[in-house]
């Protein structure tokens, strides 16, 4: 799921009714039409093999799977594997892999700079010795100031009596007060950048090692949204070195609230368009066996990727996000190894990039491999569907979306027969994962199944043992009992 940049979103959805009880089914007893082939089928999915392949594909080695890296290439190979493995057909040019190319740009801290003039003395502090910049703020600009006010920690106290508008502000960071707090006030109060004295942890070696980090490979589009969002305030981290340097220019070697620093600042950031990054979506075809249906295509689609580390190294192992989706797309595609052919063909599509702007969902439905001119008729998109009640799962499109279609029906008529009496409303999240390209771009009728964002969404802590893979084992189910469903002559979308 990709994160949404509200505050307050949180607040904004709707609980869920969780007070219904967990209904257990027979199979062989469902509704709908009986099949030996759905039976085997359904019969392949099991909880303690989800659960081992989310304990490797969200294990800590796996460092992520951030867009790009090392270990998304390596989930990748193992999702190609497995497919391999079941006889599914490759689903690309060249074999599993659907290769996009992502453009990236690097920071050229030859000619970034920021120089501190005083009266007819100035000096020039050196990016990535003397300070750096926070990787949101890293869109290219030339910023000015006539002068620095320094407003202590930023407390609401502190930040109170003084005029930020218009101006630089230097503060000291201090446990409590991140990123997000200092871009916050320094919004609120129209300053137009910020310095940061990050304290004696930060020294110039450090700094190096941030700045390599940060600026080795930024992706395009963290670059774009910087520039099209409301011009990001300059953020920048000085080391103590840097602080000094600063510090003794102006005269104020220990500043207090409000005093202000005399000194001029050019500040310019620097950034070379060059390289490409290149990036996979794993793909595989299940071959329908209708001489006339098989050439219309059903699309199942989860994202493998996931934001990777922090800047202390600490893992972000997305095992509901999405490792969960991507365990259960493996059980489906052994499910169906176990059905054999159905009438229509099925893709499974694992996209990356999801996490950066749904990338690889977008890259590939404009610009689609459809081998033998398969027609995509729908797609279903499963995002975190392992945590909260065992009972609650949400759709989107619901009744209440312009876009309801046959494909929420299906899945709110099968639903209870794994154990999710009715499915909650998952509209707030039409646009947030790779459903919404499907819609957009190839302007097929989608339906996205999710099991709501939790407390451990989009940290460190959202780990596979967190993860309900009795849950992902229903839901990967209730696609296969829909994949059943859909081989009727005709669809009812
Ligand atoms: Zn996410």
């Amino acid at each position: 799921m990709r994160k949404l940049q509200v505050l307050g979103l949180l607040a904004l959805l709707p609980l869920l009714g969780a007070a219904s009880v967990l209904r257990t089914s027979d199979p062989v007893l469902e509704a709908g039409t009986p099949s030996a082939a759905l039976t085997r089928a359904l019969d392949t999915i099991e909880a303690d093999e989800i659960s081992a392949d989310l304990h490797f594909l969200a294990s800590d080695e796996m460092r992520g799977r951030d867009t790009p890296s090392q270990e998304q290439r390596i989930a990748a190979r193992y999702i190609a594997a497995r497919l391999e493995r079941l006889g599914w057909k490759p689903g690309a040019q060249d074999g599993w892999f659907w290769d996009y190319e992502l453009p990236t740009s690097s920071l050229d801290t030859e000619s970034s700079f920021l120089r501190a003039e005083r009266g007819g003395e100035s000096l020039e502090l050196q990016v990535g010795v003397d300070y750096a910049f926070h990787p949101r703020s890293m869109s290219e600009s030339e910023t000015l100031a006539e002068a620095v006010v320094f407003a202590g920690e930023l407390t609401e106290d502190e930040v109170e009596g003084l005029d930020l508008e218009g101006r630089w502000v230097l503060c000291r960071s201090s446990a409590d007060v991140g990123y997000r707090k200092i871009s916050r006030t320094i919004r609120e109060h129209d300053a137009e950048g910020v310095i940061v004295l990050s304290g004696s942890d930060v020294d110039g070696e450090a700094m190096q090692v941030r700045v390599a980090s940060w600026g080795a490979q930024v992706l395009e589009p963290r670059l774009t949204r910087g520039r099209s969002n409301r011009r990001a305030p300059a953020f920048l981290y000085m080391s103590d070195g840097g602080a000094r340097k600063l510090l003794g220019l102006a005269g104020l070697e220990e500043p207090k609230l409000g005093d202000v620093l005399e000194v001029s600042l050019h500040e310019k950031r620097s950034v070379t368009k060059d390289a490409t990054a290149g990036l996979e979506n794993v793909i595989g075809i299940w071959p329908g066996r209708d001489e006339e249906l098989s050439k219309e295509l059903i699309i199942l689609s989860a994202h493998y990727d996931h934001v990777g580390t922090d800047d202390q190294g600490e893992v972000f192992n997305g095992a509901d996000d999405n490792g969960s989706g991507t365990v259960g797309l493996l059980a489906v595609a052994e499910s169906l190894a176990a059905y054999g052919p159905m009438r229509r063909s099925v893709m499974l599509i694992w996209v990356s990039g999801e996490e950066k702007g749904l990338l690889g969902s977008k890259a590939w439905t404009q610009d689609p491999y459809l081998p033998g001119g398969l027609k995509p008729v729908l797609n279903i998109n499963i995002d975190m569907i392992g945590r909260n009640a065992p009972d609650s799962l949400l759709v989107t499109p619901t009744k209440e979306h312009d876009a309801y279609n046959g494909l929420t029906r299906l899945a709110e008529s099968l639903a209870p027969e794994e154990g999710f009496p009715q499915l909650g409303d998952a509209d707030a999240y039409w646009g947030r994962s790779d459903h919404a390209n499907f819609s957009r771009n190839m302007e097929i009728p989608v339906a996205f199944l999710f099991s709501d964002i939790h407390e451990d969404y989009h940290k460190i802590t959202d780990t596979p043992d967190k993860v309900d893979c009795d849950k992902v084992r229903r839901v990967a189910r209730l696609v296969v009992r829909m994949l059943h469903g859909l081989q009727t002559d005709a669809l009812d979308l």
